[in-house]
């Protein structure tokens, strides 16, 4: 339970934060919210021998949207987006997402960037991502670099994210009017990570057809995975009950699970088509203005 030793490099702006990355390579970790990171290091399952703290660099918290994007800086908290007037009234699918996530302690530190940053498929903020169409911005000593949430996630705790860079910002698009959105999680307990979970964002076209949707599956593959058969299904159609139901199972033919802990895989598989279609008719009723 206590880490291995490290050193600890307080750095107060971005380029002083970046040259410590790069100049300490794969010795050097971020540290953000702690409460991936410090856990890991405690069991030793990560033992950087330095760790660069964040949370003293000016201008990293904020939360605004301005521009048709809504912005979510690296030290911003979750409790803080769980809170927020802007995100309870404009964004509940990231409310539902937050609340799903460990308890208030925890969510009182934990940053919504080191939830992606961390890469862990089982984090519940990455799939939310993927169907708000999310834009990540990475900044390194070379300058700044936007990822699409698409092309974040590269395998298990791995990211686009090279070793120097710092994840400083998420960008999501301002949906559209006649937009909603939903985050739907079983878990084992209250706290607990998922054992499925969806996220779906529907826009509905003028006619009343889907103009767009998004759609993410958490813990049911090696990395958060974007059900682009079903988001395509659904595209131009009246969203229909039959219609969610074939979506919801092209949802579960995409996802990739594997028997654990929390269930067989087949188990899993029939959760995301149950899970998917709850999103969806949630999403649904939103974009027409219900809660
Ligand atoms: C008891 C418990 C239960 C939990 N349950 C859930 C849950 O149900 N769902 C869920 O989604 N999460 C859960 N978590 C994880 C929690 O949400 C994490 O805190 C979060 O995933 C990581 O955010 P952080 O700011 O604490 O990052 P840290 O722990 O500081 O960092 C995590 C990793 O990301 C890197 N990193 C962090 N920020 C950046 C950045 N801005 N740029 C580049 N790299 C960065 C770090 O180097 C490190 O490798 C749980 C945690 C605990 C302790």
């Amino acid at each position: 339970m206590i880490p291995a030793a490290f050193e600890y490099h307080v750095p107060t702006s971005l380029p002083e934060a970046t040259a410590l990355l790069a100049r300490y390579g794969d010795d050097a970790k971020v540290l953000s919210g702690g409460q991936s990171l410090i856990p890991m290091m405690k069991l030793r399952l990560a033992t950087p021998r330095h760790l660069v703290d964040i949370n003293r660099i000016p201008g990293l918290a904020s939360l605004r949207e301005a521009d048709g994007v809504l912005t979510i800086g690296a030290l911003c908290r979750e409790s803080e987006l769980e809170e927020a007037e802007l995100i309870r009234t404009r964004y509940p699918i990231l409310v539902d997402t937050c609340r799903v996530i460990a308890d208030p302690l925890v969510r009182n530190l934990a940053t919504v960037c080191g939830n992606l940053a961390h890469g862990d498929p089982a984090n519940d903020h990455p799939a939310t991502m993927l169907a708000l169409a999310a834009e990540l911005v990475a900044v390194g000593p070379g300058g700044e670099r936007r990822v699409p949430a698409a092309a974040f996630f590269t395998g298990p705790f791995a990211t686009a994210l090279a070793g120097d860079e710092i994840l400083t910002e998420i960008r999501i698009p301002t949906p559209p009017p006649r937009s909603g959105g939903a985050y739907v999680k079983l878990e084992r307990k209250v706290g607990d990570f998922a054992t499925a979970a969806v996220a779906a964002q529907v826009t509905l076209a003028p006619g009343g057809t889907c103009g767009r949707a998004g759609i993410g599956l958490t813990n049911v593959g090696p990395t958060p995975i974007q059900a682009r058969r079903a988001e395509a299904f659904l595209t131009g159609k009246r969203l229909e009950d039959g219609v969610i139901k074939e979506a919801a199972r092209l949802a579960a033919e995409e996802s990739q699970p594997v028997s654990d802990l929390r269930g067989p895989a087949e188990y899993k598989r029939d959760l995301v088509r149950v899970l998917a279609a709850r999103a969806l008719r949630k999403a649904l009723a939103r974009a027409g203005g219900g809660r």
